[in-house]
Parts: C-alpha cells; sequence; structure tokens
C-alpha cells in the first residue's frame, strides 16, 4: 500500500498558474524525490498530496482510490517538516504519542510503538526531554518518530535536512535511506539539493516552473537528460 496517481492536477493561488496540468505515477514502496530551484512548485505539489492544500483541477488517487477531497487525516499519509513542527512544552514521548493518543489509541499500544521508534531512530535516550533540549538532529528524528507510529501508506518529505549543517545532514540522509529499506514504505521526499536527489533516490522528477520537466532513476537521467535544463540541474554532461 502506498501508490498514488496524480492525474492532470493543476493549481492556481489567484491567477498564477503554480502547477500546470501534470500526471505522475508514485509507485508502492518507491523512494521518490521531487527536485528543483526554489519557488517551482515542489512544496506546493506535496502539500496538496497531503491534503493540506486544495487542488484547482485533476484528480489525486490513493492506493488506486479517488482522495482528492479526502481531509488529510483520512489520507493514512504523514508530511515531516523542515522546521519540525513539534510541540515545545511537551517532550519527546509526548510529542510522538501525539497523534496516537489523538486517534485514541490504547495506552499499551502507544507505549510499545513509542518504544519501537525510539529504538530504530536512536531516542530511547531522549524521551523525556524538551525538544528545546535537543539537537537539530535529533528534533529532525523526533518528527520522524512522530510519522512512523502513524504506520502511513507514504512518507512525505519537505526538505527536512536543511536546517542541519553539512556533516549531520550527510549521516540523516543515510538514516533516511536505511529507515526506507527497513519500513518499505513509499516515500516522496522534496529538495532542492542534487546531491540529496541522487544519492538517496529510487526514482527522481525533476521540476521546473510548475512542471516535471523529466522523471527517471537518477542514471538515466544523468545518461540521457532530455533538456538542457535536466542535464544542468543534474549536473549530467549534455
Ligand atoms: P518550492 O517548494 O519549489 O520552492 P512552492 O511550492 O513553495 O515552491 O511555491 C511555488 C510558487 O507558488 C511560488 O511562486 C510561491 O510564491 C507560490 N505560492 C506558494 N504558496 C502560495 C500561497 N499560499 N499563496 C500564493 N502563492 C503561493
Ligand atoms: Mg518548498
Amino acid at each position: 500500500m502506498g501508490s498514488i496517481t496524480l492525474k492532470q492536477v493543476t493549481k492556481s493561488f489567484d491567477d498564477v498558474n503554480v502547477i500546470k496540468p501534470l500526471d505522475l505515477d508514485i509507485r508502492d514502496g518507491e523512494f521518490i524525490v521531487f527536485v528543483g530551484p526554489s519557488g517551482c512548485g515542489k512544496s506546493t505539489l506535496l502539500r496538496m498530496i497531503a491534503g493540506l492544500e486544495d487542488t484547482t483541477s485533476g484528480t489525486i488517487e490513493i492506493d488506486g482510490k479517488e482522495a482528492t477531497s479526502v481531509p488529510p487525516a483520512k489520507r493514512g499519509l504523514a508530511m515531516v517538516f523542515q522546521s519540525y513542527a513539534l510541540y515545545p512544552h511537551m517532550s519527546v514521548r509526548n510529542n510522538i504519542a501525539f497523534p496516537l493518543k489523538q486517534a485514541k489509541v490504547a495506552p499499551a499500544v502507544i507505549k510499545e510503538k513509542i518504544e519501537k521508534a525510539a529504538t530504530m531512530l536512536n531516542l530511547t535516550d531522549y524521551l523525556d526531554r524538551k525538544p528545546g533540549q535537543l539537537s537539530g538532529g535529533q528534533r529532525q528524528r523526533v518528527a520522524i518518530g512522530r510519522a512512523i507510529v502513524r504506520q502511513p501508506s507514504a512518507f512525505l518529505f519537505d526538505e527536512p535536512l536543511s536546517n542541519l549543517d553539512a556533516s549531520l545532514r550527510v549521516n540523516m540522509r543515510l538514516e533516511i535511506s536505511q529507515l526506507h529499506k527497513s519500513l518499505d514504505t513509499t516515500m516522496i521526499y522534496v529538495t532542492h539539493d542534487q546531491v540529496e536527489a541522487m544519492t538517496m533516490a529510487d526514482r527522481i522528477a525533476v521540476f521546473n516552473g510548475g512542471i516535471i520537466e523529466q522523471v527517471g532513476t537518477p542514471l538515466e537521467l544523468y545518461r540521457k537528460p532530455v533538456n538542457r535544463f535536466v542535464a544542468g540541474f543534474i549536473g549530467s554532461p549534455k
């Protein structure tokens, strides 16, 4: 479970068309990266998939079911933001538990899920701290933990590492890739960083001004970029 199909999806803010009619098939279990320069519509499209933004036209299907007007909480997806969006007054434990408490999951089950996520993310020793007492990398792990416990059919990441320093970023890339392997769940990962895209993706969608120029594996984009924009962005020799 975790396939997402976009059919002729568009988005306008007032009269400005920021997503042009766009088709994309995201496969169950793949790690797909949306890459492209700032302002090209990556976050807007991700938010539309999450249901945080309406579509102006077109349809979104999740696992083969029409989901265009399904509210965010019912889409079975979990979003991880660059800004972490943690509750500063709550402990790590309660931040991770929050979506489960909202969904009225039994306390014993919540406890078990938190422990499992904490082990996976190296947070076991930090569960009673507040976000303010954590490093940037640890905060981002908490945000990922909060997504994991919901067992979403897909994770949506919006530039999750851009607030971290360079060496931490490299570590976190590896951790997220490992997580993808062990969870075997669809991940959509937005970044403007070509290196991140090339090293993490099963497939990359290259965005430019509200359209997707090309979708393919890192090797396909490198070897056969469809135009100069893709070649320039990916750094291949065309
Ligand atoms: P990216 O994530 O690729 O940097 P965005 O999706 O954030 O790009 O933005 C795409 C375009 O849509 C930009 O021109 C941005 O200014 C515009 N935009 C995004 N959100 C809004 C909004 N709520 N109202 C008006 N314009 C918006
Ligand atoms: Mg963005």
